[in-house]
């Protein structure tokens, strides 16, 4: 028996806040779709991984997945459900026999649960897990409670809910055919079409990340079991200091800043992105950017600094290491450099993997003491705590 996978992650997420759809920030680490995705990839049951993506979210995908074995993903239509169909028409050329659709917003779907789904599929035509409701059930229209319902045979529904591959296709494309629209998984789908569907033990950690609260509670909880596992703790501090020549801006933490004035160096001398890569270099005792770039080497003329920032997080990550927080100071009496701190802070999140939450980046003049105080350059501070195996 072939089984495939279907990765819903089309939705903008916009309930949760943030900068990014949900599906892309960042939790223990890493970004949510990166968690979900590795479950199923990692999963030797699991033949086939088809990830079903939203319009010009391309890009963002590629970054969230590095490091993973994933297969190009397909990118879905206006609502779930057109999406569903999409990733399981994309799935024609591998017909599988059985097919797992789930939500990219579920990151804690286990190995376990993954199994079950699967096993399940051998007496069932069509599974779904959920949780049976334990709570009192109101039916309560504009707020004004109508009735009490029964909740003896009430479940909510999880996923990766599990279906035969031709089954849900024909369903998919019937419900298409007959314009039903608005169907919120794909156990409605097959309900419409008439699928024998039996509801199995889902897991109440393998819940669907929604609000930005459960973003944040899903980073502690991810911080906490991966951090378990990681007790060596080092810190890492790094320093670096560019002087200023005519230009018409300054690029600090990779946002561009308008200046009449630009930092004089041999890549685009981003201060505070050299101070923060030298910390964790620092912090890996692997030398200091001068080591890995040389300023002799003329390819790092004009460079922009994140591929150094992205090499020393890949020597941590090639450690089996994360980052724990990142802390960084710039020292400069002009420009202003505050307006623009969110916006290094966006630049840093898929940078570092990162939540927001765990960097900090501040800026303070020197009181006109000294070369920065003269305005003669900008200085900047990082430090860094990274935790390894
Ligand atoms: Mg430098």
């Amino acid at each position: 028996m072939t089984v495939a996978a279907v990765i819903v992650a089309g939705g903008s997420g916009l309930r949760a806040g943030g900068e990014r759809p949900k599906q892309y920030q960042v939790i223990g680490g890493k970004p949510v779709i990166w968690w979900t995705l590795k479950a199923f990839l990692d999963h030797p049951g699991v033949n086939h991984v088809q990830a079903v993506i939203g319009d010009g979210h391309e890009e963002m995908f590629a970054e969230s997945t590095k490091g993973l074995a994933v297969p190009p993903p397909v990118t879905g239509g206006g609502s779930r459900q057109d999406s569903c169909r999409i990733g399981i028409e994309a799935l024609e050329g591998h017909a599988p026999d059985k097919v797992l659709i789930h939500d990219a917003a579920r990151p804690f779907v286990s190995s376990d649960l993954i199994s079950h789904a699967i096993a399940w599929l051998d007496r069932f035509p069509a599974v779904i897990p959920g949780m049976p409701v334990t709570e009192t059930v109101k039916y309560a229209p504009g707020g004004m409670i109508d009735r009490t319902v029964d909740r003896a045979s009430l479940w909510t529904a999880q996923t990766p809910q599990g279906f035969g591959y031709g089954d849900i296709l024909a369903a998919h494309r019937a419900a298409q055919a007959s314009a039903a629209a608005n169907l919120t998984d794909d156990a409605s789908v097959a309900e419409r079409a008439g699928i024998a569907l039996a509801m199995v033990p889902g897991r109440i950690e393998n819940r669907k990340l929604t609000t930005a609260e459960d973003i944040a509670q899903a980073d502690r909880l991810m911080t906490t079991r991966s951090f378990a596992e990681l007790s060596d703790i080092r810190m890492g501090q790094g320093i670096d200091i560019h002087s200023f020549e005519p230009g018409d801006a300054v690029t600090l933490l990779g946002v561009r800043i308008p200046f009449h004035q630009r930092l004089k160096g041999h890549s685009d001398a981003d201060a505070a992105m050299h101070a923060l890569t030298d910390a964790i270099f620092g912090a890996i005792g692997e030398g200091d950017i001068g080591v890995h770039f040389p300023p002799s080497d003329a390819q790092w003329k004009g460079a922009a600094s994140r591929i150094f920032l992205e090499k020393a997080v890949s020597l941590l990550h090639a450690k089996g290491g994360v980052l724990a927080n990142a802390d960084i100071t710039i020292l400069a009496e002009a420009p202003k450099v505050a307006p623009h701190i969110p916006a290094m802070k966006a630049v840093l999140v898929p940078l570092l993997h990162l939540s927001p939450d765990r960097i900090a980046v501040k800026a303070t003049t020197t009181e006109k003491l000294g070369a920065i105080g003269r305005g003669e350059g900008i200085m900047a501070f990082a430090t860094v705590t990274v935790r390894l195996p």
